[in-house]
């Protein structure tokens, strides 16, 4: 390996890099003139010829770029779930986005009590709030907040049953996405799970003769992401909650998802709330933050102030509990609950969930010209229906009528052609992530607001660079 290799130095590079420099800085470029150079290197051991001067410096100014981008990067969520998990399921209102850039501007009073001037507690910053918006004017009630959902259910488990048992129904022991499963959170939460029932089938019978001497809680699980359905039976809350109480025993419900608002009034499928599990007589409710409630990722837990001063005692509690920016945009986000009347129009979930099939219809015709000219003949797009899912496990079996653009790739051989288009359009500088199915790449309008279509529009013109590409076969 004698051979004599000619690349330019990297001081040679850096000093026609002062764009570059200016815009990301000097350390990263010159990491970037060092990565290329040793790429141009390999190359040249392998036989390759040297690259021109220009072509290296366009290399660098694009890994520089590349490297400076947010790997958290906005997207177009055309899926047709709206609480996409991998997505980042709900968008923030834009109360609750205010809220929470102030939090983390300047320093808050977030466990500061400004009355007294003494410390204060930050769950106080929404448990009023929550006591009030599900409790109907209980004065019994608190609440606390913690990371998500899971983290709720665990932390409450361990804090009022660990070493002791819990009585579950057989046909609740869920799994959520990503390795939420009840039977696994009891076992970190150092509970012994008592399974009553079938998998189809559980009896008030089951409940009263499984409970024990060593037995702490009752728990019910909203079965959130799948629906037994034919010969079954389950026990309702308020049948689980009177055996529960006949004993002296805490009554636990993990609703999932869990919205505060009446789904019925706005023409969507009814979810349960935590108000009717708690009016049904639960003592515990636990539910997401960033599900149907529209609001941070975060987990709730709201019930009888006893038991919510045991779990904060907890010492999971402070390894769980949640940051400013999340309490702010959480205690913006239930303060649109107080007012019921403009709740669609500033809460975006539930105006993604309730937009109707006219309105998205329009808007796919609306932008079916710009897409089939951004495509040309690569491939034809047609407005078709479709049906959305609410996503995040809430309503599994529900749809909601809805419209897609609908691409279908011109090529004889369109399996690896659509591949070609799903790519090109998640490479689009905000990228568009749709949902192939049938041979197509279907585009859920529900969740483009026509407030983004103009954006959506504007970046297509970069399709045209991959046209050819969709189109050979
Ligand atoms: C979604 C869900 C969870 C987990 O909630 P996260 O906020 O995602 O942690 C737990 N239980 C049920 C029933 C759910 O639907």
């Amino acid at each position: 390996m004698t051979q004599k290799i000619h690349l330019p130095s990297v001081d040679r590079l850096l000093q026609q890099l002062a764009g570059s420099i200016a815009e990301f800085g000097r350390q990263p470029v010159t990491a970037c003139v060092r990565a290329e150079l040793a790429a141009a290197r390999e190359g040249l051991l392998g036989g390759l010829p040297a690259p021109d001067e220009a072509d290296l410096l366009a290399a660098v100014r694009r890994r520089a770029a590349d490297a400076a981008r947010p790997r958290l990067r906005p997207v177009f969520n055309l899926t047709g779930t709206v609480l996409h998990t991998n997505l980042g399921r709900a968008q923030l209102a834009e109360e609750a986005i205010a809220l929470m850039v102030e939090a983390a501007r300047a320093p808050c009073a977030l466990e500061y009590d400004l009355a007294s001037g003494g410390r204060g507690d930050r769950d106080d910053l929404v448990s009023a709030l929550l006591a009030e918006l599900v409790g109907g004017g209980r004065e019994d009630l608190a609440a606390t907040v913690v990371n998500n959902n899971a983290a709720a259910v665990l932390l409450a488990l361990n804090a009022l049953a660990q070493g002791k048992e819990a009585i579950v129904s057989r046909g609740e022991l869920v799994e959520i996405g990503g390795a939420f499963r009840i039977p696994d959170v009891m076992r970190r939460a150092q509970v012994r799970l008592v399974e009553v029932g079938t998998t189809n089938r559980t009896h008030a019978a089951d409940y009263e003769e499984a409970i024990g001497p060593k037995c702490a809680l009752l728990m019910k699980v909203h079965t959130s992401n799948y629906a037994v359905t034919g010969f079954a039976k389950t026990v309702d809350e308020r049948a689980v909650a009177a055996i529960a109480h006949a004993r002296g025993l805490p009554f636990l419900v993990d609703l999932g998802s869990g919205t505060l608002a009446d789904f019925a009034s706005y023409g969507l499928p009814a979810e349960p709330t935590p108000q009717q599990a708690l009016a049904a007589g639960a003592d515990l409710v636990t539910f997401s933050g960033d599900k149907l409630l529209g609001g941070p990722q975060a987990g709730l837990i709201v019930g009888r102030a006893d038991l919510i001063a045991k779990i904060k005692k907890n010492p999971l509690k402070r390894a769980l509990r949640v940051g400013k920016t999340t309490l702010a945009a959480l205690e913006a986000t239930l303060r649109l609950y107080r007012d019921p009347d403009r709740l669609r129009e500033r809460l975006p979930t539930l105006r993604l969930l309730t937009r109707s099939p006219a309105e998205i219809d329009a808007a796919a015709r609306r932008l079916l010209p710009a897409v089939q000219a951004a495509l040309g003949d690569a491939a034809e797009v047609a407005v078709e229906t479709c049906s959305s899912q609410i996503g995040s496990g809430a309503l599994p079996v529900e749809r909601l009528p809805s419209r897609a653009l609908v691409l279908r790739p011109a090529a004889k051989r369109p399996g690896r052609a659509l591949l070609r288009l799903e790519a090109a359009l998640r490479g689009l500088p905000r990228p568009v992530i749709g949902h192939l199915r049938d041979n197509a790449l279907r585009l859920d309008l529900r969740c483009l607001e026509a407030g983004d279509e103009a954006a959506f529009v504007a970046q297509l013109g970069a399709l045209e660079l991959h046209r050819d590409r969709i189109a050979t076969d």
